[in-house]
Order: structure tokens, then sequence, then C-alpha cells
């Protein structure tokens, strides 16, 4: 799209700060985009951009992905610091967590270190007071020579003064000038920078941060020196004669040194503006429940508890609205069978009833469930529980082999697997995040839905319906962290990296956020059936019923299985019976089963394309009706769980490829999990049929 607008300036922003201090919302408030923001930290992983127009200025805003310091070299640390140091960005604004400032500024000194342009947001400031915390922020913009803002984050204050800081950082560009650690430490980095700057190239970092990164033997930057200047032996070898003046006057090994050196300004900083500190009931409260929620021995019987609470709530809140969905569809059906005479063979009217009708209505119906069940997930996820589950499943998966950090890409995986492979970007361990990514399709995505939807209640009384649905999410957890930990002690054996899982305070959550990804996500699934499933439907509608099979004069009932089994779905289905018979599944299922590979949801969509073209008669019966009298529980059974192992779809396989970068991880995932999936369910429909019942 063209900019009708002629900006007579384009800046760039960058806005950094600790995972969980407000980022996104913050993001969200400046440019008025509706990224995800979430109560748990690790949520932005790939950096995202969006702009707003002040003045006559158009301002892109990038969102850096959420780090607590620029020194470590995992890859959102990387990113974030290789955009601060680009040369195009004009200001970057450090996003503190007022409520635990003294740790959120050590980014901010990293950021001033680098000599970016600085602007400093306390978010969280309504928290912070409520807390009895007061600052004196004009003493802070004293101190630390850059505009300082007070937001609150995801209500949208302070949003205004933010942008006129921004104006005035461009205005009044600061480099970390003010940033002056103490003598001996400066001494020696001017002795390097005085070495360092004849030689550099013209498009170097800051000589002021070359030398930090010389003092702190940072390794890439060793290498890029020699790389790029001539008299880099002589620069090194001051460096070390440096570090070996001050460990010895400190006593202490220099990166100690220089964190400690870092923390000591961040101290005596705080000592000045701090006027009162927040009370320390304030944190209390968060912890006092934690001291349940996230108990040694209660805290995982509670988080299954929730999760069941949820589950409930997705079949009791869902059903009548399916129900009058449901109506509405077979009215539908009704009206467009009146239009043509009883008994006609029109394919178009086929089409329309059996293709689209049978195969998206069918998927449509389960709105209300999705709704729901996202609607218990958002809520989770903002008032911060979610991130106590990863920390309960953190010392749970630790045991099982699996990163704590894991858990992040695992919830996103409850959404879509594709998210979640994307999330495992935050993983430093390359075998933690092969391990992580290919287990990830046993989190059950929100696509498998729709049929556990469909079946559980065609085979299950209510009273069973949602410990049912729990139970099968909780398989596909436990298989994950078994699986995981096979693979980590078989082909991707190693050592695990230690993690510390930090926990957000409770907080109540905004009813727009809740909302907004509510509808977001429920978006999501309409326009997926409005589209793919659509596309998919009639494809399947067309294998089903073509090519048509001769005139008999057999019974209506025996013509329409001939009919079915004469198409070249049913032809397909017929080969692969013989495999799927094992656990249960005709050739019927089979074809809904091979649909699946594509999307999820056309499992849902071919069961119902094949029982509508299948109809003798077209009395109205629901497709859990149909199914009910053609299958037993137990087969009902074996199908959801080889679909839940089983055939992770189409985009994933893509997604893993591009990912891993080769076809050995997306086959080893595919082919794995089908077995898997098929030899549990066969496992459980030929035991199953021994017992009485
Ligand atoms: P990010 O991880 O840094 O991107 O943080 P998010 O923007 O996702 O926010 C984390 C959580 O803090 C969300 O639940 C927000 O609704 C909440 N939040 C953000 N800013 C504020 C604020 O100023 N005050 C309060 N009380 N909550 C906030
Ligand atoms: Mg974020």
């Amino acid at each position: 799209m063209a900019e009708k607008k002629d900006f007579s300036r384009v800046l760039h922003i960058a806005l950094a700060g600790n995972p969980n201090s407000g980022k996104t919302s913050i993001f969200n408030g400046l440019t008025g985009a509706h990224q995800r923001v979430g109560n748990y930290p690790g949520i932005t992983v790939e950096k995202k951009e969006g702009y707003f127009q002040d003045c006559d200025c158009r301002i892109n805003v990038i969102d850096l992905p959420g780090t607590y310091s620029l020194t470590s070299y995992s890859p959102e640390e990387r990113i974030a610091r290789n955009e601060i140091l680009r040369k195009d960005i004009d200001v970057v604004v450090v996003i503190a967590d007022s409520t635990n400032l003294d740790r959120n500024l050590y980014l901010l000194l990293q950021v001033m270190e680098l000599g970016a342009n600085t602007v400093l947001v306390l978010n969280m400031s309504d928290e912070a007071r409520a807390g009895g915390q007061k600052l004196d922020i004009e003493q802070m913009k004293v101190l630390l020579g850059i505009p300082v803002v007070e937001t609150v984050g995801h209500r949208g204050g302070g949003i205004k003064q933010l942008k006129q800081a921004i104006q005035d950082a461009v205005a009044n560009p600061t480099h970390g000038e003010r940033l002056i650690y103490n003598d001996d430490l400066e001494a020696a980095l001017a002795r390097i920078g005085d070495l360092l700057s004849p030689g550099l190239p013209a498009d170097s970092p800051p000589v002021r941060w070359l030398a930090i990164k010389l003092l702190e033997r940072d390794q890439p930057r060793i290498q890029w020196l020699r790389d790029n200047v001539g008299n880099a032996e002589d620069i090194i070898q001051l460096a070390e004669m440096e570090i070996a003046q001050l460990e010895k006057n400190s006593d202490e090994n220099i990166s100690l040194y220089l964190a400690d050196t870092r923390y000591a300004i961040i101290a005596g900083f705080m000592r000045e503006v701090r006027l009162s500190e927040m009370r320390r009931d304030a944190r209390r409260r968060s912890e006092a429940v934690d001291s349940v929620l996230v108990h040694r021995v209660l805290g995982l019987p509670i988080f299954l508890l929730i999760m069941y609470v949820v589950f409930w709530l997705t079949f009791t809140a869902g059903g009548p609205p399916m129900g009058w969905i449901e109506a509405g569809f077979e009215h539908l059906a009704g009206w467009i069978n009146g239009l043509w005479p009883a008994g006609s063979e029109s394919a178009l009217r086929s089409l329309l009833v059996d293709g689209i009708i049978g195969g998206v209505g069918g998927v449509l119906v389960f709105l209300p469930n999705i709704i729901f069940l996202f609607f218990g997930l958002a809520l989770l996820e903002d008032t911060g529980y979610m991130a106590r589950a990863a920390f309960l499943m953190d010392r749970f998966m630790h045991r099982f082999g699996l990163h704590g950090k894991s858990f992040v890409p695992m919830i996103t995986g409850f959404g879509c697997t594709i998210p979640g492979i994307m999330a495992t970007r935050t993983l430093e361990n390359e075998r933690d995040r092969l391990t992580t990514m290919l287990v990830l399709p046993l989190m059950s995505c929100g696509a498998r839905l729709p049929i556990y939807l469909l079946i559980i209640p065609a085979f299950f009384i209510k009273k069973w319906q949602a410990p049912m649905l729990w139970l099968i999410y909780i398989i596909g957890i436990v298989l994950a962290v078994v699986l995981a930990r096979v693979l980590r002690s078989t082909i991707l054996a190693g050592e695990d990296a230690p993690f510390v899982m930090e926990l957000p305070p409770y907080r109540m959550p905004t009813m727009r956020a809740v909302l907004m990804k509510m509808v977001e996500r429920s978006w999501m699934y309409i326009r997926k059936a409005g589209t793919v499933i659509l596309a998919i439907s009639i494809v399947m509608w067309a294998l089903t019923s073509y090519p048509k099979a001769p005139e008999t004069d057999a019974q209506a009932e025996v013509q329409e299985a001939q009919a079915l089994e004469y198409s070249l779905a049913g032809r397909l289905g017929k080969l692969i019976e013989p495999v799927t018979g094992t656990m249960g599944a005709d050739y019927r299922v089979a074809t809904a089963m091979i649909g699946a590979f594509a999307a999820k949801e056309v499992f849902v969509a071919q069961m119902g394309i094949v029982f509508s073209l299948g109809e003798v008669d077209e009395e109205s019966t629901t497709l859990r009706e149909k199914l009910k009298s053609n299958y037993t529980p137990l087969q009902g059974f074996a199908m959801i769980l080889f679909l839940l192992i089983a055939t992770p779809c189409m985009a994933t396989v893509a997604v893993m490829r591009r990912e891993t970068n080769s076809w050995r991880w997306p086959m080893l995932q595919f082919w794995g999990l089908t077995f898997l999936g098929w030899g549990l369910a066969t496992l459980v429909y030929q035991i199953g049929r021994l017992l009485p019942m």
C-alpha cells in the first residue's frame, strides 16, 4: 500500500525490556496494534514492527524480545543487541517494571553502555504506587541525563507523555554520557579506547562499548577485532593487562567485578531516587497465593483441577449454542434440498448440502465450545497463572529431560503447533530445542478440538464428557514428557542447561485483553473454516462422490454403500483399511484420517461428508447420532487416540523442515508419531475388545 502522507522524517525506535515488563502492552499503546500480550515471560520471540504518526514524523517501532541482559548469547539476546546497535535506530526505549526496578535497571545500564539514545519508561507504575513506592522522577532524569516517563502500559496510561519523551530524545540525543563507572575502570576503558579508536572502521560499534566487551573477554568481539582492525593483537594484549590490574586491585575475577560495578551504580542510584520503598506486603499477597498454587504437593493437583474446570466450561456453556448452530445448518440444508425436486440427483445440490454444509458446517458448529475454551485459557494466561503452571511443570519437566523454558512453546501448542514450534527459538541449546519441537504436536492443538467435540458426546453420557476431554489432553502431555525423556537419553542425549523461571505477580486481567485474545483466536478458527477447510471439503466431497457407481437394482441402502466404495476416496480407504482396521477404523474413517493430514479439522468435515452422502433418507439426524449408530465407544476412543498422536499436519511438517533445515527431523516426527499413534490405538482397541462390556 502506498503511503499517502508525506512524512518529513522517518524515525526508528526500539523497545527493550525484561520479559514481562509490559513491552508488548506499550508497543500496542504506541502503535494501536493488537499484538499478543500475556502474563508470562517469553511471549515475544520474533521482533515485531509497527508504526505511528507524531507531528509530521512517521515513527517505526520495533518490539524486541525480552531480555535481562545483553551479554550472553541466546538468540533473543543477540537479536536485541544487534537491533540496538543498528545505526538507523534513533531512540531505544527501555521499559522497566517499576515494582522490580533494581533488576530492570541492569538492562538500562547495558543499553546506555552501547551508547544508545535512551528513554527510560517506568511501567507498572500503578502497582508500584499501590505498593507504596515513591520515586523522584526529576532526580532520575538529572542523574541519568535521559527522559524518564511513568506509564501504565495495559491501560494506555502515559503513552502521550512517552511520545513526547521520544521527540525530546530525538531533539537532544544522548549517548549514555552520564553513565560513569569508578575511576579505576574508567581509566582502564580510556586507555583501551585510546589504542582502539584510531584504527576502527567507519561503521564499527561505539569505542567505549568495545572496550567494555574486551574487558569481558567477549569472544565474538575479539574475533571481530582480529578481522577488522590492524593492531588487534596489541589491543587484546593491553586489555589483558588491564584485566590483570583490575583483578588484582579488586581481588575479584573480572566478570564478577564488572557485574558488581554495575550493581553498585544501581544501588547508589536507587538510594538517591527512591523516596519510599515498596511495602513488603505488596508482594506478599502474590506470595501467599503462590504458597498454595505452586505448593510442592498441592500444586500439580490444583493445576489439573483448574484445567478440568476449563474443559467442563467448554462443554456445559458451549453445549446449548452449539445446538442452535446445528439446528441452523439443518434448516439451511433442508431449505436447499427443497429447491430441487425430491430424489433429484443434482450434483450442485449434493455439493452444497453434503460437501459444504456437511463439511464446513460440521466444523463451524463447534465455534461456541472453542470460544469458551479460548476464553478460559486467555483468563489463565493474563492473571499470571500460566506462569505458575510453567513453574510447576519446570520442576516436573527437568526430571524428564525437558528444559523449563520449553513450557511456553508447549502451552502455545495448545492453540496451534506452528507458533509453538516458532517459540522454541528461545531455547539456547539445540538439543533442548529439537526435543521440544519433536514432541510439540502432542500438545493437543485447537484444530483437534472439533474432533473430540464430535466424538466424545457421540459416545459418552454428559457426566463423562468433560473428564474424557481432560483425559485426552493429559494423555498428550504425559506422552510428550515420556517421549522427551526417551529422546534425551537416546538420539538427543547430552547435558541440559539449568534454568530458573521467574514468577510474575498475579494481576487482575483486563477484560479487554482477555476478550481480544478470545476474539482473535476464534476468528482464526472461523477464517480457517471458511478458506482452507472449505477448499479441502470441496476436494474431499468430489473424491468421495466420484466416480459414480453404475446403477443397480439393489436396495437403496446397499446402493449407497456401493457408491461410497466405488468413489476414489472409498477405494483409497479400502486400500488402507487392513492397516486402520486393527484399531477399529473402517474405510470410511480411514478416508477422514487421510484428510486430517491436510488439516486436523478435515477429519470432522470428511466424516460429515461421508455420512451426509451415505444418507439413505433425508430424515435429519445429527452426525453425532449417525456415529453412535455406526460405531462403538471403544472405536470412538481409539479414533481419538490415533488422531491425538499421529500424523502431525502438513503445516507442521513444513515448519519443521524450515526450522531444522532438513527433512530428517520432520520425517522422524511424522512417522514416529504416526506409528506410535497407530500402535497405541491398536493396543487399546484390541485389549478393549477382549473386555466384557
Ligand atoms: P512483555 O512480556 O514485556 O511484552 O509484557 P506484556 O505487555 O505482555 O505484559 C505482561 C503483563 O503485564 C500483561 O498481563 C499486561 O496486561 C500487564 N501489564 C502491562 N503493563 C502494565 C501496567 O502498567 N500495570 C499493570 N498492573 N499491568 C500491566
Ligand atoms: Mg511481549
